[in-house]
């Protein structure tokens, strides 16, 4: 439980959470401890040069859990980045890969910069020179540690990452699967880019189907019809209010950095976008309330707040206020251990994150999985599969006597295209998961929430890779 005077760091918060969720398993004390610790941390600094000079950069590279390998993680690009936060985020990765069943332990990477402050040519000396750093340390590798983005960094970065690695291993045959989220026609997946929202959609929309535990939050079943605030609008934010409206919510409320909008009738996702593009901001979007405040814009009325920006947000200041019934968790780490606390008091639903943004590393896993096979998913299948199904409908029309249309026709007789596997993949995955950890939360009345039933989950399963490795009989 996080004291009134000092606040938690943010790997205390997630070791917190372990804590609580680790009273609920058998498992050794040695061996719980093992699962939580941080096992490496490479800290590093290297110059930049400027137009007034040098930069001294700092950069980390953490790898939470070697229980399997590669370790896997995003690299974020901030300010704000310190080792703790690095830490936190890669005991994060360690817990959500198992979760979604990815073979890989857990791992984060930062570089403590305001990217918009350098040039494009600076970012590129600055990411090559952090992915050598991890080369000349053994922290990246197919097979050892393969880094994504995260806040700040995207396919532009980890198509650098994966030239540089590729020009330190020129015989490597696999050194494209060293980085995912790379752009497509550098070895990436399509669909990586609007994984994390996809997931997160697919995740809320699997809670939202359980009618006995929206009955319990004072709401009907369905993602139809909820009102949905959102809190970011970048990659993660905004592709998860894309999909959720696609699904039918009701997005009614956008929180930024520099303040929120709110329009209880409904926002137009993509007008919002085009309007801060032009006055680059979202405030003074027109139709809707300008709050200058942003804690006061996750405070609003709504069924379903999403923060999809940092850590931190939701605390044990503003948790009483927040009027949602569902927290969906697309950040890492938005509500602390205390804010949870209250919230279970007060019986709001909190979807954590460590499942609900799975989605991201999942499809990074189907990059790398592409990555070392040399082949896009759906090559060799697609036609024999459009054919067989061909086949099968000229069957039914001979048998019926009935033509199929032509939209019937190319709807049916379709063969899997890379972009169909990958979010089938996904949707199959975050299904799964949801109801493993639900069967958790709901098969034994002491699990307070479903955070502390992902923690079991994922605790379990990594326990199980460590007795089966023989270190834990
Ligand atoms: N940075 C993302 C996350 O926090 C993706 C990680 C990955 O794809 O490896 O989940």
């Amino acid at each position: 439980m996080a004291s009134a005077q000092k606040p938690l760091s943010f790997f205390e918060n997630v070791s917190a959470s372990f804590n609580t969720a680790a009273q609920f398993t058998e498992h050794p004390k040695g061996l719980l401890e093992q699962i939580k610790a941080c096992n490496s941390v490479y800290a590093f600094q290297f110059p930049v040069r400027t137009e007034k000079g040098y930069d001294v950069i700092s950069g980390w590279r953490a790898e939470h859990s070697h229980h399997k390998l590669p370790v896997k993680g995003g690299i974020r690009y901030a300010e704000e980045v310190n080792e703790d936060e690095v830490m936190a985020l890669a005991a994060l990765m360690t817990y959500k890969c198992a979760l979604v069943d990815v073979p890989f332990g857990g791992a984060k990477g930062g570089i403590k910069i305001n990217p918009k402050k350098y040039t494009v040519e600076q970012l590129e000396h600055i990411t090559r020179r952090y992915t050598a750093e991890l080369i000349r340390k053994n922290f990246i590798g197919p097979g050892i540690d393969v880094p994504a983005p995260d806040y700040g960094t995207g396919p532009r970065e980890m198509a650098w990452i994966a030239d540089t690695y590729s020009a330190f291993n020129p015989s490597q045959i696999d050194s494209l699967a060293c980085v995912t989220g790379k752009p497509v026609s550098q070895g990436g997946i399509r669909g990586r880019k609007e994984a994390t929202g996809r997931g997160l959609f697919y995740g809320l929309r699997e809670a939202c189907s359980q009618e006995e535990d929206m009955k319990r939050q004072g709401l009907t079943k369905g993602l139809e019809g909820k009102k949905i605030i959102v809190q970011g609008l970048g990659n993660v934010g905004y592709y998860a209010a894309k999909f959720c409206c696609e699904g039918g919510a009701i997005l009614v409320g956008l929180v930024e950095y520099d303040g929120a909008i709110y329009n209880p009738k409904g926002l137009d996702l993509e007008a919002v976008v085009q309007h801060r593009k032009e006055k680059g901001t979202i405030l003074n979007f027109p139709g809707a309330t300008s709050i200058a405040k942003r804690e006061q814009g996750l405070e609003q009325e709504c069924d379903i707040l999403i923060p999809a920006a940092l850590e931190n947000q939701i605390t044990e200041q503003n948790a009483g206020k927040i009027k949602a019934k569902i927290i969906a968790e697309g950040a890492n780490g938005p509500t602390t251990a205390a804010a949870d606390s209250i919230l279970l008091e007060r019986k709001v639903m909190v979807i954590p994150d460590m499942y609900l943004n799975a989605g991201g590393v999942t499809v990074s896993y189907f990059e790398w999985l592409k990555n070392l096979s040399h082949v896009r998913f759906g090559r060799m299948g697609k036609r024999f599969e459009q054919t067989a199904f061909e086949k099968m409908l000229r069957a039914v029309e001979t048998a019926t006597g009935k033509a199929f249309t032509d939209t019937e026709r190319t709807s049916i007789a379709h063969g899997a295209d890379e972009i169909d596997l990958v979010n089938s993949g996904l949707e199959e995955t975050m299904v799964n998961a949801y109801n493993e950890i639900r069967a958790i939360w709901r098969g034994n009345t002491k699990t307070p929430d479903l955070r502390t039933a992902a923690y079991i989950n994922a605790i379990n399963k990594i326990a199980v890779s460590y007795m089966e490795l023989g270190i834990f009989p």
